[in-house]
């Protein structure tokens, strides 16, 4: 992969990493504790928020994994192997990398073939 293509899936990694950290700030009251014992909140209302909490902690946590990855990526990046596949070392191809910037396997190791 050239330099110029590197630097652009960079950029791209960088922004991505940026959009999903402010996506998980915005969200962050979400997540806050369910106040179990407070007399305006009714039964049915706090198992809402319970549910409501549970998914925003799954979706940070999907987040979080992300992040590992963009970052494991953009590490790729800087030492120059970024683009091969951490399983066969075949290149990833582009049009992959296009879609997952941060796809650690080419698409046969990803689909276990
Ligand atoms: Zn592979």
């Amino acid at each position: 992969m050239d330099a110029g293509k590197r630097k652009e899936f960079r950029q791209t990694l960088q922004a991505l990493a940026a959009r999903i950290r402010a996506a998980d700030a915005q969200t962050e009251g979400e997540r806050a504790p369910v106040e179990l014992d407070q007399q305006a909140v009714g039964r049915l209302s706090r198992m809402d928020a319970l549910q409501v909490q549970a998914m925003a902690l799954e979706t940070s946590r999907r987040r979080a994994v992300e992040l590992r990855r963009i970052a494991a990526a953009l590490a790729r990046i800087d030492e120059g192997d970024y683009g091969a596949c951490l399983e066969c070392g075949e290149e990833i191809a582009v049009r992959r990398l296009e879609l997952t910037p941060a796809a650690p396997l080419c698409i046969a190791c990803a689909s276990g073939k």
